[in-house]
């Protein structure tokens, strides 16, 4: 199957999930994740009217926006971000999905501030407890979304997890519900109110269950690409077949 016909299919799982979770088909919003793959295929999927694409490391998508200069796309940087990478990230993305601590917060508003912007952020919640994994603990977000206040720049539009690698269906709706949970709080009782509601949860392996609990933007790669060649502990501790990952079986 080509590309086109891929993305096709991942839309229409997309839009079947969202109508059965109660939801408008079009309700929730396809990053498609391009890490591994060559700016010429990813071009296939732009043809293909893909708009919003997402890298999980900085100096990988910075050459594959230049690459792609031009393209009418919105880069997603969705992975874990280090602050002195954070003037790089902010020459291609214009949303960080990966907010998981004060530090990174104060990095990026103080380069946006001297760029005279704003940036969409998610904050990253490690909704399956594992040591391994990036996110802040669900008790520290409201803490957090306080603190946060102080950042002109910054917008914060709602939360991003991922959930525990594990073939056991209930455990990952179980991080789901978490989050969901987190930003039904939040949109009661942060300062920011309303303007929280975006859910970022649900790649290849489980994006129909992440719709199913409420997700509005999910992050899929292979199901569009084909199977990646380097290994996931590649872009994530704990992912399988890295020793975090087998600690916790
Ligand atoms: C790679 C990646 C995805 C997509 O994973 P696929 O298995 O390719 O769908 C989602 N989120 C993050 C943070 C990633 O690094």
């Amino acid at each position: 199957m080509s590309i086109a016909d891929k993305l096709h299919d991942v839309r229409e799982t997309i839009r079947a999930a969202s109508l059965r979770s109660g939801r408008a088909g079009d309700a929730v919003r396809l990053v498609l994740v391009t890490k591994t793959i060559e700016p010429e295929r990813v071009r296939e999927a732009i043809r293909a009217g893909q708009t919003d694409l997402g890298e999980n490391k900085v100096q990988e998508g910075r050459r594959k926006a230049e690459a792609l200069a031009g393209e009418p796309v919105r880069w997603a940087m969705i992975g874990h971000l280090q602050s002195n990478k954070v003037k790089d990230v902010l020459r291609f993305a214009g949303e960080v999905q990966s907010l998981d601590r004060l530090s990174l917060a104060r990095a990026l508003e103080k380069r946006l501030q001297f760029l005279g912007r704003g940036l969409d952020v998610l904050v990253q919640v490690n909704t399956s407890n594992e040591a391994s994994k990036f996110g802040l603990a669900p008790a520290d977000v409201p803490g957090f979304l306080k603190e946060l206040t102080a950042f002109d720049a910054l917008r914060p539009k709602g939360f991003m997890t991922l959930a525990r690698f594990t073939p056991d269906e209930e455990e990952v709706r179980r991080c789901f519900r978490i989050l969901r949970q987190i930003r039904d709080h939040a949109l009661r009782d942060a300062p920011q109110g309303e303007v929280l509601s975006e859910l970022s949860m649900g790649m290849s392996g489980d994006y129909g269950i992440a719709i199913e609990e409420g997700a509005t933007v999910v992050r899929v790669g292979q199901a569009v690409f084909g199977p990646r060649a380097l290994p996931d502990s590649h872009y994530w501790p704990g992912a399988p077949g890295t020793e975090a990952a087998d600690r916790t079986r």
